[in-house]
């Protein structure tokens, strides 16, 4: 499979000065990784790991201070690309009213490939296509701020979907979400991965990271460990050390393991663990 984000050797310093030289405090501190098209990636870490940092460089929001970063074969360094790298990565970030402009719904979702210098006739299909995606057309003509935090969420999904994005990164997007809007949130999420779309979820729900297909995590501006969530959880202790949450569902195997109940280890989120409950005898 063809590696749509890779990172070799990245740094990002927030502090670099004229003269680059590097400062001692490396918000992104020498890391290589990459992601192949069409999976899901999540990445964890405490407040202030660089998980933020290393998205915007995904994004060409930040352009690396040493190595490479290339999205879709295009090195971001390259400032002629931009566009390209743009187009190829879409952003979600936190807030979702940070991320609306537009006093109506369908305004908002078209500023996006408005920009990109789309044929006006091509964005009108574009709009209602992406805001069916999200389950939101029938809000088109509706303003922003009278919508649900879910709802708002959603809809800067749309406005990054009608770019036709290879890539979404979304940084905690479901942080300050109520469960309802969380919920609604991660559906469309995980429904856009399984059409195709390479999705890279920043999050501190360990729940939400169970669902990827590799889990990266960060601290303190390094990738600690990588690996399937199976691989990631069954190194506990390590996790517990870096101060992150053990998903609930990951604990209850362990504990009917040691009452004798030999649960298969790659079972980790909690449906998988229902499941294999209400069929064993
Ligand atoms: P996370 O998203 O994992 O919480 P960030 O990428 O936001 O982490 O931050 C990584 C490090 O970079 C932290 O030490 C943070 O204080 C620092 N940092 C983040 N943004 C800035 C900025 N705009 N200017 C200076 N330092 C920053
Ligand atoms: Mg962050």
């Amino acid at each position: 499979m063809d590696k749509i984000i890779r990172a070799e050797n990245l740094i990002f310093d927030y502090k670099q000065n004229e003269e680059k030289k590097l400062s001692s405090r490396l918000a992104i501190n020498d890391i290589s990784f990459e992601i192949e098209e069409k999976t899901f990636v999540a990445i964890i870490g405490k407040n202030g790991s660089g998980k933020s940092t290393l998205a915007k460089n995904i994004n060409a929001l930040l352009i690396p201070s040493g190595g490479t970063m290339w999205v879709d074969g295009y090195d971001t360094k390259d400032d002629t690309l931009i566009w390209n790298i743009r187009k190829s990565a879409g952003m979600v970030f936190q807030n979702p009213d940070n991320q609306l402009v537009s006093a109506i719904v369908e305004d908002d979702v078209a500023f996006g490939p408005e920009n990109l210098g789309i044929e006006s006739g091509l964005i009108r299909e574009r709009v209602d296509e992406a805001l069916k995606a999200v389950n939101m057309y029938e809000f088109r003509k509706k303003a922003p701020h009278l919508l649900s935090g879910g709802q708002k969420q959603r809809i800067a999904i749309a406005g990054v979907l009608a770019m036709r994005p290879k890539c979404i990164v979304f940084d905690e997007p479901t942080s300050m979400l109520d469960p309802k809007g969380r919920s609604e949130v991660m559906e469309i999420i995980n429904t856009l991965n399984k059409e195709g779309i390479t999705t890279v979820l920043i999050t501190h729900f360990m729940e939400e990271a169970l669902k990827a297909d590799k889990i990266i995590i960060m601290e303190d501006g390094k990738i600690r460990m990588e690996g399937t969530p199976k691989e990631v959880f069954a190194r506990k202790d390590e996790i517990r050390q870096m101060n992150l949450d053990i998903p609930m569902s990951v604990e209850m195997a362990d504990l009917l393991r040691k009452k004798g109940i030999d649960v298969p280890l790659d079972i980790v989120t909690e449906e998988q663990l229902y499941e294999y409950i209400m069929t064993y005898n």
